[in-house]
């Protein structure tokens, strides 16, 4: 149970790989990564089990771009599958989730009256179909983000990549840890100090009910009624 994030301009897949790494120690039963693709699509690996088992799979088969997300899962809704393991994709959107969407059976039976099929058991599954909901509405990426995290309840962490939008990365927290690490033409997400602290000197705890827009130059936080806010930076010390 832990999510990491990056834009910029190194290969994402190792620098999040190397995070959930370092966010083994809060415990999980599976893991995942997505990132953007040279040509702007999404792509994703998933493994239940450990992490070498993710690195196995990402060893058979590389992840390439320079944006992408990752995830270590502890399932809350939906065994510890391959099929609900994280990063969720739906259309032109990758998500990962930490937490409990607590409204989520709503949110999914109101999306699956719109026709979308659900190809997990989980609750977080229904934050993609739910961003993807919004940007065929014709939103841009942020404001489809925030209409979708406006309608959740409960606990999370999330982080969320768009097809077609490199270096793009949107983050959010409500009642779970997020923090964001500043990079030198890039920027990270990460559950907590410790998987930001080799990557990032400078790093924001978001506020509850904060969420942010990530692109490898330049940060934006939010607060819950969509208001630009600052919040403080703070120095960490090299820990790798
Ligand atoms: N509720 C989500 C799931 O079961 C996220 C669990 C977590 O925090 O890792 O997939």
């Amino acid at each position: 149970c832990g999510i990491c994030g990056v834009v910029g301009h190194r290969p994402a897949t190792p620098i999040v790989f190397e995070a959930l790494r370092r966010l083994e120690y809060r415990g999980y039963d599976s893991a995942g990564i997505a990132t953007l693709t040279a040509d702007g699509t999404i792509d994703r690996r998933r493994a239940a089990g450990k992490l070498d088992n993710l690195e196995a799979v990402l060893k058979a088969d590389p992840l390439t771009g320079t944006t992408g997300i990752g995830h270590t899962r502890w399932a809350t809704h939906g065994a510890p599958t391959e099929a609900n393991a994280h990063p969720h994709a739906a259309g032109r959107v990758a998500i990962v989730h930490n937490g409990i969407i607590e409204n989520f059976a709503t949110l999914k039976a109101e999306l699956e009256s719109e026709g979308r099929i659900f190809l997990s058991d989980t609750d977080s599954e229904t934050v993609a179909h739910l961003v993807d909901f919004y940007l065929d509405q014709g939103k841009a990426p942020r404001d489809a983000a925030f209409a979708a995290i406006k309608r959740l309840e409960g606990a999370y962490a999330i982080a969320i990549i768009f097809q077609g939008h490199d270096g793009l990365l949107i983050g959010a927290r409500h009642g779970a840890p997020l923090a964001v690490g500043y990079g030198d033409g890039e920027m990270f997400l990460g559950s907590d100090s410790l998987a930001l602290a080799p990557l990032a000197s400078r790093i924001t705890y978001l506020d509850d009910g904060d969420w942010c827009e990530l692109t490898p130059g330049n940060v934006i936080i939010f607060n819950g009624d969509g208001q630009e806010v600052s919040r403080p930076i703070q120095n960490i010390a090299f820990m790798a």
